[in-house]
């Protein structure tokens, strides 16, 4: 459990798809909060890059700024340094003079931080809103109830859990319990084969992957060589999941019924389609994505691998890249001078609709508020949750 301070009331009403898509307003029903407690500044204040710089210069080593790699240019040229969730954690726990923690993400990526870094270190979240469509599909609830029907089932004792870091703190530290893992999209294989190694026997030993159904199967099938069949996908909104016992029995992966909306929109139509439409290009794309558009990828990769593919690339080289906007917007700006022709891989918008809510008014609003001496925002993991939380991730640091 964590809480967020201040917190208020759901109370909006349902909003436009399109402004959802562009990061204003909120979806009421995924979201963990809605409305910023304090005045927001206007959008369209003249000013607001220059009141963010001043407020960040007055703050000095006081504050630390994370930005994810999907948020947008006006919020990432103020980040102290971009990343991924994992390691935009880790920079902040290295950084214990930060009292305060910026974390321009989503929520999920708040509690990681708040996990990993110090307790006189305080992570905010500019936007409460921003939360992440893919970790919401697994509360913890849910997860008991699952571990439940395993046990019924009689296979429990045989499952390790794994959680992918795009879940919730709960989550994390229900696989903590569990003598589970967490893995990033980069060590995912690594950590199936650890925890395959854990069973009694490794022949019948299963995992349960939460919450990213295709990340799962993925790297079981192209990272560890299993077949499809070996996959049973675990629904939480059905009785005993959809499954009977005797296809959990017989299954070596569970996946969580989850997905992450942005990833999943890719389809093998936008790949046959970028094919015909530039000839000679590279598709890449995110393991997020779906198993039949990952088969018919030349690359699959997290985020960091896909930056690092695009450094490597040939001059005169060409990419579809399947991941969030934001990004691939940047990475094209940035390799257009070395002649590297970066396209996105649909032809429809795919920001990460959550991500983007943290804009530059809730970035002034956050600094100006930490500047006054007022702390807002706050999200904070409490302790029984920490500690289980922490046991997971530390399983991942030390996996082989
Ligand atoms: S891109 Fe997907 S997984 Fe990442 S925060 Fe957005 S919805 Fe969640």
């Amino acid at each position: 459990m964590t809480t967020a301070q201040p917190r208020t009331d759901l109370d909006v009403q349902p909003t436009p798809l399109a402004l959802l898509l562009l990061g204003r307003e909120a979806d009421p029903t995924s979201e963990r909060g809605v409305d910023c407690p304090g005045d927001l500044p206007s959008p369209s204040d003249p000013d607001l890059v220059a009141r963010a710089r001043a407020a960040k210069e007055k703050l000095g080593d006081k504050v630390f700024v994370l930005g994810h790699h999907y948020q947008r240019d006006e919020v990432i040229q103020f980040a102290d340094v971009t990343g991924d969730s994992f390691k935009l954690a880790r920079d902040a726990a290295a950084r214990p003079e930060a009292e305060y923690i910026v974390f321009c993400g989503v929520h999920f990526m708040a509690e990681s931080a708040d996990i990993l870094t110090s307790d006189e270190q305080k992570v905010v979240l500019p936007d409460l809103a921003a939360g992440c469509s893919m970790a919401d599909m697994a509360t913890a609830e849910q997860v008991a109830e699952c571990w439940d029907v395993l046990s019924e089932a009689g296979v429990a004792d045989q499952v390790v859990p794994v959680a992918y870091m795009n879940s919730s703190a709960d989550i994390k530290a229900f696989t903590g319990k569990h003598g589970g893992t967490i893995c990033t999209s980069s060590n995912a294989k690594r950590a199936l084969e650890w925890a395959f190694e854990q069973g009694q026997d490794p022949a019948t030993t299963k995992i349960l992957f939460l919450p990213d159904q295709h990340l799962g199967r993925n790297t079981a099938v192209r990272d560890l060589g299993m077949s499809l069949e070996d996959c049973v996908v675990y629904n939480p909104h059905k009785p005993n999941g959809g499954l009977t016992a005797e296809q959990l029995r017989d299954a070596r992966m569970i996946l969580w019924r989850g997905h992450c909306s942005v990833h999943g929109r890719f389809s093998l139509e936008s790949v046959e389609d970028v094919r015909a439409r530039v000839p000679g290009v590279n598709v890449l794309v995110h393991p997020e994505c779906k198993h039949e558009v990952v088969a018919a990828a030349d690359l699959v990769g997290s985020t960091e691998y896909i930056i690092k593919t695009l450094e490597a690339a040939p001059r005169g080289s060409k990419w579809a890249i399947g991941t969030e906007l934001n990004l691939v917007q940047r990475l094209a700006n940035r390799f257009a001078e070395e002649d590297k022709e970066i396209v996105f891989l649909d032809r429809t918008v795919c920001f990460c609709s959550t991500m983007n809510r943290i804009d530059l008014p809730h970035l002034v609003w956050t600094l100006e508020s930490l500047a006054e001496g007022t702390l807002v925002n706050r999200i904070e993991v409490d302790k029984e949750t920490e500690d289980f939380a922490k046991l997971a991730l530390e399983r991942m640091l030390a996996l082989p």
